[in-house]
């Protein structure tokens, strides 16, 4: 449970033994309301590029609405995941020559990005969403998370909100 993507730095990731980085889209990379993004992410995905770790958008989102943000990006992406199914992150993985403990996945939800990371034997991190208002079919999901949040600490005491890996 990590505050925000932008906080691990490339030697936090490696040093966790992670070469590869699959992430959410909206809310955990972008705000959904904001597609092009910040300065803050590119800078972030400069750093991840400079250091030679890839990152791949795995996106419950279509092509389209993808592909357009992505590709102002430069960043290679699935679209229509279909998190909480891991079919999409297992796509992704084929594509790379790791093995399933040195990728991780990223995301700003416990029933999609972690459940689907989790299925694929990925390691994954939760991240607080960027911001607080959700589209509206997020919005369900959210109310349902917070029993399921609720559940989670109580099985994983040691689990806690951290600024970055090295907290
Ligand atoms: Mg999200």
């Amino acid at each position: 449970m990590v505050d925000a993507i932008y906080n691990i730095t490339p030697e936090q990731f490696q040093k966790q033994g992670i070469h590869a980085v699959f992430t959410d889209l909206d809310n955990t990379l972008l705000a959904w309301n904001n597609p092009d993004g910040t300065q803050q992410l590119k800078d972030w995905i400069a750093a991840m590029q400079a250091a030679g770790i890839p990152i791949v958008v795995v996106s419950n989102n279509n092509h389209r609405r993808v592909g357009q943000v992505v590709e102002n990006l430069d960043l290679p992406y699935v679209a229509r995941a279909m998190k909480p199914l891991s079919l999409g992150i297992e796509h992704a993985k084929e594509k790379m020559n790791l093995s399933r403990h040195e990728i991780v996945m990223v995301g700003d939800q416990l029933i999609t990005d972690v459940h689907a990371g989790n299925l694929a034997g990925l390691r994954t991190i939760l991240v607080r969403p960027l911001i607080d208002t959700d589209a509206w079919n997020t919005k369900l999901n959210r109310f349902l998370e917070k029993f399921l949040f609720f559940g989670l600490r109580k099985k994983y005491p040691a689990l806690h909100w951290q600024e970055d890996l090295n907290d």
